[in-house]
């Protein structure tokens, strides 16, 4: 049995050789497109407590890759039907409502380690390649079949569109491909059947509500059948599933409250409450998802309580809370403490950053921007907030540069363009910020079909004032 793990594996190496026709390069530039498509007109998920989690998992896992061609990058759409996907060059997307099914962070890995499998072993490029149909139309059209009915915009394209399903053996070898990352990265190989299972499950109770990944990835006997033969052959032994973590079930709740309506969010897990009134973590939970619908004084108890029963997560909570109740003292305080116990969090050191520029603080508020932004580069209000604040208080080229990054973030890609123009204009040379600002004016030049605009000479854009001007469509 194991040799036919070893033939799989073959066959794939094999298939990957001859995917030279696609060079890797025209898959990364064709990911990169693409994902400024999906920027656009794809309602993403921008909270650092969802985004940050499934990244967490999903480069714990890419991590485990050998000789890998591509950067990763993971994303949460804001829509509750379960469904996954990836295109070539290593974009992957999760939607809000598979996140919310997993039973743990293994099955979450699963998910995400058989789409980098997809990706790794350049599936997409090897199918199109065979009907010729690898280009940028295609890859917007299949994006459109995918993300039906999240996004209108993109709908028109689905006519033409081909099903993203892949040939079953591209299938097989991503499970197989799959558990061995997860295995590799720590994470438990039956989590992906366990999913599987918890999908076959849903669809047998509501035939009609079929998850649109199971369009794409049929649980069929055989494929569980092989499933089961890899983890039985890779004597991985079966164990009970680990329990939901505190912050997966975090990142579910918060990613729930942006995906349905605020207030059936806070009934669910006001019920939860009831059901379980002794779980701390439950009412944490209520807690967060109170604050998040605008609910302050609900928030504030529920925290509280949490927090006196030892959950220590609800101090950082208290603190976020406090900013929206207006209290940036008691915030700046309770967020100092958050980022001292985990200087990894964007969120906390974001809303730090906003506590001290409304005490005044300016130098403080840009420094914990600027961290929030340093490990949460997709944090458009970071970006946005860093921008301003930095054109306000001289620092021209850093403004343009943040304030490019924003509107690239909320996929206002001609705004971007020339505010990384100014940027690239201003910042000194040897400032690697100066390589990704004129990186950036290529790329979106190519994404907007327009003339690669020329950087103008440093100093020349000086006398703007602040770069706020440049930024249509915000208060
Ligand atoms: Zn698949």
């Amino acid at each position: 049995m194991w040799r036919r793990g070893v033939a799989v594996i073959l066959l794939g190496l094999a298939l990957v050789e001859r995917a030279t026709a696609v060079s890797f390069e025209e898959e990364r530039e064709l990911g990169r497109q693409f994902a400024l498509e999906a920027r656009a007109q794809l309602p993403l998920i921008s909270d650092p407590d969802v985004v940050g989690y499934v990244e967490g998992v999903g480069q714990r896992v890419a991590r485990m890759l050998e000789g890998s061609f591509f950067e990763y990058h993971f994303f949460v759409v804001r829509d509750a039907g379960i469904n996954a996907f990836a295109v070539p060059g290593g974009y992957v997307y999760v939607h809000s409502g598979l996140l919310g099914r997993v039973a743990n962070e293994d099955e979450l890995a699963a998910v995400l380690a058989h789409e980098i499998g997809h990706v790794h072993a350049h599936h997409l490029a090897r199918q199109m390649e065979a009907t010729k149909l690898l280009n940028y139309a295609t890859l917007v059209g299949l994006l459109a079949s995918v993300v039906q009915p999240a996004v209108g915009a993109l709908a028109t394209a689905a006519n033409t569109a081909t099903q993203l399903s892949y040939q079953r053996q591209f299938e097989q070898e991503a499970d197989y491909l799959g558990v061995r990352y997860i295995q590799a990265a720590g994470y438990d190989p039956h989590g992906v059947l366990d999913f599987f299972k918890t999908l076959a499950d849903d669809q047998r109770s509501v035939p009609t509500a079929a998850a649109p990944y199971l369009r794409s990835h049929p649980v069929t006997d055989e494929r569980l059948n092989h499933l089961e033969a890899v983890l039985r052959t890779q004597q991985w032994a079966d164990h009970p599933r680990r329990p939901k973590s505190l912050a997966l079930r975090r990142a579910q709740a918060v990613a729930r409250i942006r995906s349905e309506p605020p207030a059936d969010v806070v009934a669910a897990y006001r019920s939860a409450v009831a059901a379980a009134p002794n779980d701390p973590e439950t009412r944490f939970l209520f807690g967060v998802v109170c604050m998040e619908a605008g609910e302050f004084e609900a928030a504030r108890g529920a925290l509280l309580a949490a927090g006196t029963a030892g959950v220590t997560a609800a101090g950082r909570e208290m603190g976020r809370l406090a900013l929206r109740t207006r209290e940036p003292q008691a915030a700046r305080a309770a967020l100092r403490d958050a980022v001292a116990a985990d200087p990894s969090d964007a969120a906390a050191w974001s809303e730090l950053g906003k506590a001290c520029e409304l005490l005044g603080d300016t130098a403080a508020a840009l420094d914990a921007y600027r961290r929030a932004v340093s490990i949460a580069p997709d944090l458009e209000t970071t970006q946005y907030d860093l921008g301003n604040l930095a054109g306000r208080s001289g620092s021209e080229a850093d403004g343009f540069f943040h304030l490019a990054a924003a509107a690239r973030l909320r996929g206002e890609y001609g705004s971007a363009l020339s505010q990384y123009t100014r940027a690239a204009g201003l910042l000194p040379a040897g400032d690697p910020r100066a390589d990704e600002a004129r990186e950036w004016t290529k790329t979106l030049s190519q994404f907007l079909h327009v003339r690669i605009p020329e950087i103008p000479a440093r100093g020349a854009a000086n006398g703007q004032g602040t770069p706020q001007s440049d930024s249509p469509g915000r208060p």
